[in-house]
């Protein structure tokens, strides 16, 4: 028996195959306290590639004096095989993040919405309708330019300063995405305090408003251990795409006790016990973990990394 796989259960009525969407090179990184140099960024890339990730996020196209560790987008962009098949997503906030991403070549883009007006104004900085019609102005332009385009929306399973947020403003939010020409839109939980009956809830009342399950993605954060609880509440639903980021790297400025995205090999850990096909070799997802930790110079929280760690030190 290889310990580094856990055992095969099925379970009917879950999708025999899903998405991992992976985001440590753009989610994760731009939280963190060292700056990686476009090569080390490069090398992150290759390796989540290898390890099977077809949707890889490349980085963003924004300010590098409010983001520093996003700097040099461009160059990563140019240090990739645009042609692979493997798609490098990059975040475009404005015109001009999308204008510099058509010129770096980019393929894939993704915007933001917050479903909420403080999170808007904290993290968007404006009002909800001016970066709600910012984000779908260039969405529309994106599709205009032949890109595929991922909706993320933020906050929306609670906002630290509002408190609870209506599922029915997720819905209208996500419509939204979705005619300005968004393929897929991403329920951020981004201070991580979904639980799995209020996942189901919100997938209940898009699904109702006519949200299509297949354009759905989940973002979850684990600031409360609730990332994969909340990641098989919606594979009961049928959302078949999800974020995660190797070790769980990322976080939020806004819940400082976040430890994060949910870490990719933890989520691939539990689908291969479900039987679950997701394409992607556990070893070598937990093995870059290791090695982004290295770089970052910080232990990583990821069980699974930990635990196969720990079976290779007894082991040799
Ligand atoms: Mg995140």
């Amino acid at each position: 028996m290889n310990r580094s796989l856990p055992q095969e259960y099925s379970q009917s009525g879950l999708p025999s195959s899903v998405s991992v969407y992976e985001v440590s090179a753009r989610d994760g990184l731009q939280s963190q306290d060292r700056t990686l140099p476009v090569a080390t960024r490069l090398e992150l890339i290759s390796r989540l590639s290898a390890a099977g990730l077809t949707s890889i996020e490349a980085g963003s196209f924004v300010s590098e004096r409010a983001v520093p560790q996003m700097a040099d987008t461009r160059e990563v962009l140019e240090g990739l095989d645009l042609d692979s098949g493997i798609a490098y997503p990059v975040l475009t906030p404005n015109q001009r993040g999308l204008d510099e991403a058509l010129n770096a070549g980019a393929r894939d883009v993704a915007v933001f919405l917050s479903v909420t007006e403080a999170f808007s104004r904290a993290n968007l900085g404006d009002t909800r309708e001016i970066t709600t019609e910012r984000g779908l102005d260039v969405a529309r332009s994106a599709v205009t330019s032949d890109l595929r385009v991922r909706g993320y929306l933020s906050m929306v399973f609670g906002d630290p300063w509002e408190g609870p947020v209506a599922p029915e403003e997720v819905a209208t939010a996500a419509r939204q995405l979705l005619d300005a020409g968004c393929s897929r839109i991403s329920l951020g939980d981004t201070i991580g305090t979904a639980t799995p009956g209020h996942v189901t809830v919100v997938l209940d009342t898009l699904v109702s408003a006519g949200i299509p399950i297949d354009a759905i993605a989940l973002h979850t954060h684990n600031t409360y251990g609730q990332a994969l609880a909340n990641v098989y509440a919606a594979l009961r639903f049928g959302v078949t795409e999800f974020d995660a980021s190797v070790g769980g790297v990322g976080g939020c400025p806004f819940a400082r006790t976040a430890t994060g995205n949910l870490a990719t090999e933890d989520l691939l850990w539990m689908l291969a016990g479900l039987g679950i096909a997701t394409g992607v070799d556990i070893e070598a997802a937990a093995a870059t973990s290791q090695w982004l930790s290295d770089r970052l110079g910080r232990p990583l929280a990821s069980a699974t990394s930990s635990a196969i760690t720990a079976e290779r030190k007894q082991a040799s």
